[in-house]
């Protein structure tokens, strides 16, 4: 059983990174934000109680959000584990988890708030599939559509400079000091995501002493 948390700013590759490690050792992954973004889509009435705050770029109350980890937890479907992605965002949040789920590592992705803005600004995702694409690096053949299921591609609705700049200044106020926390029981490991997404993967799996990707 493997249990990891995955912490990083935005635009910092925690979802892709998340995705490759999970999908690899069979793990669960759980996105926060994915489940947030699932209610606002779908108009649930969870949806309508977060739209405006995510939008904002602010952070969701800590009740509400423990409740929709402490729930999607429960299904109890993580037979070989889960990587959950966008939580803990606080002090309260990491103590919540750290009280009710022993974790085997906390991996942090380090990325300048410069490359965070470069990165976050050229983001479009899929409406069809979710698939994500950048801009800079990562641009779809037709522009506006996914390559793999011809979905327009949107730009989430905390994209902006506006929602980037609350968000960046959150995170550093915030979760900043949940780091500090985690390492303090030693079990964070940081790696440089500026690097390609291959080398990322590559580099935390060595320091988690985890089985390399199967490509390299
Ligand atoms: P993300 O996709 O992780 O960037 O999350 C998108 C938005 O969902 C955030 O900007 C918050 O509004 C909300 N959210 C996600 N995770 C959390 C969390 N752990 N605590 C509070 N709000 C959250």
């Amino acid at each position: 059983m493997r249990k990891y948390v995955i912490v990083g700013v935005q635009g910092s590759g925690k979802g892709t990174q998340s995705l490759l490690l999970a999908r690899d050792l069979d793990l669960v992954h759980i996105s926060v934000g994915d489940i947030f973004r699932w209610h606002v889509q779908h108009h649930t009435k969870l949806g309508a109680q977060v739209r405006r705050i995510m939008a904002a770029g602010e952070l969701v109350g800590d009740d509400l959000v423990e409740k929709v980890v402490r729930d999607r937890l429960e299904l109890h479907d993580w037979n070989f584990g889960f990587v959950v992605e966008g939580f803990p965002r606080n002090r309260r949040q990491a103590e919540f988890f750290l009280e009710s789920y022993d974790l085997d590592g906390v991996i942090h992705l380090d990325l300048p708030d410069v490359e965070v803005r470069r990165r976050v600004l050229a983001r479009r995702l899929c409406a069809g599939c979710g698939m994500d694409y950048n801009l800079i690096a990562d641009r779809p053949e037709v522009e506006g559509r996914c390559d793999v299921c011809g979905g327009e591609l949107f730009s989430r609705e905390d994209d902006t400079e506006e929602a980037l700049a609350e968000r960046l200044r959150i995170y550093h106020e915030k979760t900043d000091p949940v780091l500090e926390l985690f390492r303090r029981k030693e079990y964070v490991v940081t790696v440089d995501a500026r690097a390609g997404i291959d080398e990322v993967q590559r580099n935390l799996r060595l320091k988690l002493g985890l089985p390399l990707p199967r490509a390299s």
